[in-house]
């Protein structure tokens, strides 16, 4: 797997020689005018900020919420021209690398991992977790390698359902963005709620028995290992760009549908880096593929990621409405209905260029450019208080509520597939 004197006890390491974010700020803004704006887009121009919310300086408006994290160094300069152009902010995080530390808790800080499903797991142990979930229930979980990541990690697809379900079935990925954290705690989540719940609880016994879940834990894996081993705010791949020292592309950028357009940037060294071509990446290639050779089956198509509370849906690359565009917002509806039924989590829904911000190349889009009529995309907890360090604390409840709009949405393609 490569790099493995890194890989064992990742987090130890990491605590010695990751980057480190002392007196590094998380900032809300709220933005009101176009010299706002104007202002915080040349704050990224000088200052290089890291957007949390949207995810690129390009996406910004009047009227809309944004989150950035500004390197120590620039906090009081930046502050100062906030208060000094009456900008309204509130500081999310005094100290990122506290943040950081705290999403953890204390008994993590120790050398081996054992794979808990209310904890933050790291890839190894997810590898091995995925081992045993598929020889503990060999009846129920098939692993089905669909290539190697950049770096070389196989990329390993949980196929879950009767080994001999013929009906539809629904693909699901975690973790494109690698410092998501709480999206591949999701899908480990909902593995072990289907193998579980198979023998004690009729809807699922009935779901795996005419449907099939192909899951992918962690897309991003390269990412992934990064921002355990090097830096925790890391959202790209790790392939070097070319011409550029910069690395990484945004695999929700590089698929195939209206490549490198509108919410895309073609220069490596932004967050939303669109890659040399579309489907340059190993990464997406293999998800791709995956998903052209199940293409009969699949009937829908979900994306996990964070923050937000939103379930959104085609398109990304267009404001024009897709064909379906009503009945999969029916479907957003009874999902989050289920979902809050439990704590009360408030979630929005709608089609993502006009309920987050329009991108291209976007893995829902391209799912639904294939003909997959229901393709989602989920920002899970929460509205940016902890953004992507949601606390340990949180993951249970997350994924709980999660669990019941992804049952919801199954229970409807089952029941509308013939
Ligand atoms: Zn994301």
């Amino acid at each position: 797997m490569g790099l493995p004197w890194i890989c064992f006890s990742a987090f130890a390491v990491c605590l010695a020689s990751c980057l480190k974010f002392h007196g590094h700020k998380v900032i809300q803004v709220q933005l009101e005018t176009e010299e706002h704006v104007k202002l915080i887009k040349s704050m990224d121009k000088t200052f290089n900020l890291d957007f949390w919310r949207p995810d690129s300086s390009s996406r910004i408006a009047p009227k809309m919420t944004v989150d950035f994290h500004i390197h120590a160094n620039h906090t009081e300069t930046i502050l100062h021209l906030l208060k000094q152009n009456t900008v309204h902010y509130e500081v999310l995080f005094h100290d990122l690398q506290a943040g950081i530390e705290a999403q953890l808790d204390n008994s993590r800080l120790r050398k081996s991992q054992k794979h808990k499903y209310n904890k933050y797991n790291d890839w190894d142990t997810i590898t091995d977790w995925a081992s045993k979930m598929a020889s503990e229930h060999s009846d129920l979980v098939r692993l089905i390698d669909i290539g190697n990541t950049y770096e070389g990690r196989p990329m390993t697809v949980l196929r879950v359902g009767q080994s001999n379900a013929e009906g539809p079935a629904i693909f699901m990925d975690c973790g494109i963005h690698a410092r998501e954290w709480i999206s591949p705690a999701f899908c480990q989540w909902f593995v072990r709620e289907l193998v579980s719940g198979y023998s004690k609880n009729e809807e699922i016994k009935k779901l795996l028995t005419n449907l099939t879940f192909y899951i992918l834990p962690v897309l991003n894996i390269d990412g992934y290992v990064y921002t355990w081993t090097e830096d925790r705010m890391w959202r790209k791949n790790r392939s070097p760009a070319e011409d550029s020292d910069c690395f990484g592309t945004d695999l929700n950028r590089n698929f195939n549908v209206s490549w490198c357009d509108i919410g895309s940037s073609d220069e490596p060294c932004t967050e939303i880096y669109c890659g040399k071509s579309a489907q340059s990446e190993e990464e997406t290639k293999n998800v791709a593929n995956f998903i052209l050779s199940h293409l009969k089956s699949i009937k829908a198509y979900i994306s996990i990621h964070a923050f937000s509370q939103m379930i959104l849906y085609p398109y990304s690359y267009t404001y024009e409405l897709a064909p379906n565009s009503k009945e999969l917002g029916e479907i957003s509806k009874g999902a989050i209905s289920e979902l809050s039924s439990l704590y009360k989590t408030k979630y929005v829904y709608g089609p993502s260029a006009s309920t987050i911000y329009p991108t291209s190349g976007s893995s829902d889009d391209w799912a639904y450019s294939q003909g997959i009529q229901y393709s989602f995309t989920f920002e899970l907890r929460d509205t940016g208080k902890r953004g992507f360090l949601l606390p340990e604390s949180q993951i249970r409840a997350t994924c709980k509520e999660t669990t019941l709009a992804i049952k919801y949405i199954a229970n409807y393609v089952l029941s509308h597939s013939s």
